[in-house]
């Protein structure tokens, strides 16, 4: 296989309670793509709705550290007392089939990512505004006032790593951000760096 028919990584990231859970589902809802969603493993409780193998892997702490040892995580972080990290052997396979693989992951596990995987695309999502952001973390209504002033103070520090990013994408609706999401993969497809083997013999043939 060439090295350039390897899939393409995509990392949706940004500040904590920016709603990429919510953009990433509308993503996958969206037709007309070829996307691979990698299922996270936690070790936070499973909130009511979600299902093991869908939304994460649920395991336990003793487990998810075995893992840590074995060397099984393209990247972890423990957030609120929690593990998630993204398990490295299902990412590399689907990327070696050629399929594109979206990560959705917090901000320092976004940076882990971007200093191991050079080709990977990475795409910062902000609210509207700051305020848009507290009022939609009071409105969740899923933590309590010290909970969501920490998580605001946390997404303060992650808004000053934006410029780290490939893209921007604001999330001022969830269809418009999944859209552009959409159209930023479309673009990175056309690039010539990835795509110019795929034209060769147009570029190199007769008229
Ligand atoms: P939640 O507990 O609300 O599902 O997720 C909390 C945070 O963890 C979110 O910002 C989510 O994007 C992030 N997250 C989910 N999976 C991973 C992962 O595998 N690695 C990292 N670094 N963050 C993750």
């Amino acid at each position: 296989m060439k090295l350039n028919e390897r899939g393409l990584l995509i990392v949706l990231s940004g500040p904590s309670g920016v709603g990429k859970g919510t953009v990433r589902k509308a993503l996958f809802d969206m037709e007309d793509h070829d996307l691979t969603y990698s299922v996270s493993m936690t070790t936070r409780p499973m909130r009511e709705g979600e299902v093991d193998g869908v939304d994460y892997y649920f395991v336990s702490k003793e487990d998810f550290e075995k893992r840590i040892s074995e060397n099984g995580f393209l990247e972890y972080e423990q957030f609120f007392g929690n593990y998630y990290g993204t398990p490295r052997d299902k990412v590399e396979q689907q990327l070696d089939l050629g399929h594109e693989v979206v990560l959705e992951i917090e901000v320092q596990g976004a940076l882990k990512v971007r200093n191991q995987v050079k080709d990977a695309v990475f795409i910062f999502l902000v609210p509207p505004s700051k305020k848009a952001l507290k009022d939609r973390l009071i409105s969740r209504g899923t933590e309590d006032d010290k909970t969501i002033d920490t998580r605001l103070a946390k997404a303060e520090k992650e808004f000053q790593l934006a410029h780290k990013y490939d893209y921007i994408v604001v999330n001022d609706d969830i269809y418009n951000a999944a859209d552009r999401i959409l159209a930023i993969i479309r673009a990175e497809h056309a690039k010539t760096e990835r795509s110019i083997y795929k034209y060769k013999s147009i570029i190199e043939g007769d008229l």
